[in-house]
């Protein structure tokens, strides 16, 4: 009877452990973000929020943490989480409603929305942790709070402004000017060399399309689809290019055909277009795994940013709230 009594008791600390302790652990990981360090991350961001249909208030801090573990690998080195903290504060500033910003054009009460193609992406706490694998959850959270607050009231300014901080994934080789792929030209988007990408898993992609779905992706009739070239930037992205008659702008024919940069190249063969890009993304302003690989090599978050915003400085701002 002893015997079993010792068993039984057995089992169930056995369970105890099993069961509850790593169960508290995860519900102590997931309470709440760690207090902000700086008075800066305290100034509220209102945020349209896509996934929920709401609008947010959130202190800077905890919208830039989630804007990080939306936009960067939480894998990236520590140099690079902290550049895209850098901008990302710097990106949201310069739109608050509160600070003279225009706010998210689209939201009209909201400073920036979730949308990636429109403001930046956000994910809550509890959304990046679905999906990183349980062991490395916390590490990673840490990691991401970490770039935030150790950057604390820092921007990128250009002549004392803040800038317009763009970034994309992988320019594939050379970033581009600001004209050459929209309209405008920014002093501090210009080209610049980025040998420091071909780590990335997104470099080269080939997608096969059908002429008759090529034509129609374009808006063009089939008989008279002929992909030419007309203006391309050293680096070898398309600017202009004659689809049959009609010119289309790089960004706009990547767009329609669903490629993932404007680098590309092609080849038809047997009425079957093999279209292969190099690079993922606009490639204006920072290339996220650029910086991983500057910061691999042991550059700063402020050497990233100074090499892919030209001519601009990383200031600490104080915010008056
Ligand atoms: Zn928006
Ligand atoms: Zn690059």
């Amino acid at each position: 009877m002893r015997v079993l009594k010792k068993i039984v008791f057995t089992l169930t600390a056995m369970l105890l452990l099993l069961i509850v302790l790593p169960a508290l652990t995860v519900w102590s990981c997931r309470r709440g973000l760690p207090p902000a360090g700086e008075k800066t991350e305290r100034i509220t961001t209102k945020v349209w929020n896509h996934r929920t249909q709401e609008l947010m208030a959130l202190p800077l801090g905890e919208y830039l943490a989630g804007v990080v573990a939306a936009e960067m690998p939480a894998q990236f080195h520590q140099e690079a989480l902290r550049a895209q903290a850098i901008v990302a504060r710097t990106y949201a500033l310069a739109r608050l409603r509160s600070g003279g910003g225009p706010g998210c054009d689209r939201h009209p009460d909201a400073d920036v929305c979730t949308d990636s193609t429109h403001c930046q992406a956000w994910i809550s706490q509890e959304q990046a942790y679905s999906q990183w694998p349980f062991f490395r959850q916390r590490v990673y959270w840490n990691k991401i709070w970490r770039a935030v607050t150790e950057t604390g009231g820092q921007v990128i300014t250009h002549q004392g402004r803040l800038i317009d901080a763009v970034f994309h994934s992988t320019c594939g080789g050379s970033t581009e000017n600001s004209e050459d792929v929209w309209t405008n030209a920014v002093p501090y988007l210009r080209a610049v060399a980025c040998p420091y990408c071909s780590h990335s898993p997104r470099l080269t992609e080939t997608v096969r399309l059908k002429r008759e779905d090529v034509a129609a992706r374009l808006e063009v009739e089939p008989a008279v689809l002929r992909l030419q070239v007309l203006r391309s930037t050293p680096s070898g992205r398309i600017i202009d290019v004659d689809v049959g008659g009609k010119v289309m702008r790089g960004l706009e024919f990547r767009t329609s055909l669903g490629l993932r940069s404007s680098k590309v190249s092609w080849l038809e063969e047997n009425g079957t277009f093999s279209f292969t890009t190099m690079g993922y993304g606009h490639a204006v302003g920072m290339c996220q795994y650029g910086a991983d690989g500057m910061a691999r090599l042991g550059h700063s978050a402020e050497e990233i940013i100074e090499h892919y915003f030209t001519g601009v400085s990383v200031q600490r701002v104080r915010w008056e709230e």
